[in-house]
């Protein structure tokens, strides 16, 4: 673990805000105290009783950019959230990783459940830092297998796009209008004989509220 950072001033030692308080031990079930452990510059939740260092990192949310008919007359899947945060917004198919499964199966996984829809994956789209909730956004382009999707649980609605029917006003997530502005981009290009390209991009102002 690199966690080691003894000689930093305590200056920089701050709870964040957004961090999840754990009250009790996750392996002995004592109470936990958050300070920082020697040899580190961070508060963390540390159990006195058994020793254990709780250490809390970024997650991982993985979606994709469903595409049908890319040579044609292309458009995309996007889906209507059905749950907090951003009901009733519109974003691609995403959500966590789960532990045991792969970035690509993540990308599968999500958007079978809020879309209903069987895609081929395709390469790496988009990697977006978002450090300020601890997120890592992956994206994939994808083609659509079929029509047949419907919307899951998560979703209200589940419908195809043309760039100019993209709802701008009402997307849920910086990470997935910036995603889509940079797919079009690079599908204007695919058009006049270049490719797709892999994007990174590093999210620091806070998701509208
Ligand atoms: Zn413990």
């Amino acid at each position: 673990m690199l966690h080691s950072h003894s000689l930093a001033p305590r200056a920089v030692i701050r709870p964040h805000p957004l961090r999840a308080p754990m009250n009790f031990c996750s392996d002995c079930g004592q109470p936990v105290t958050r300070r920082v452990p020697p040899d580190d510059n961070r508060l963390r939740d540390v159990c006195a009783h058994c020793g254990t260092i709780h250490y809390q990192n970024p997650k991982m949310v993985i979606g994709s950019i469903p595409v049908w008919d890319l040579t044609g007359d292309p458009r995309v899947l996007l889906c209507r959230r059905a749950i907090e945060p951003r009901h009733g917004y519109w974003t691609l198919p995403a959500g966590f990783m789960e532990n045991e499964e792969t970035t690509a199966e993540a990308a599968q996984r999500e958007t079978m459940e809020e879309a209903g829809a069987r895609i081929e994956l395709q390469e790496l789209f988009s990697l977006l830092n978002v450090p300020h909730v601890h997120q890592v956004h992956l994206f994939y382009r994808a083609r659509l297998l079929d029509l047949d999707f419907e919307a899951g649980t998560e979703s209200l609605e589940v419908k195809l796009f043309a760039e100019h029917e993209i709802p701008w006003d009402d997307i849920a997530f910086p990470t997935v209008s910036h995603t889509l502005k940079l797919f079009f981009t690079d599908l204007a290009a695919h058009r006049e004989g270049g490719g797709f390209g892999f994007h990174t991009m590093d999210i620091r102002k806070r998701m509208r509220e």
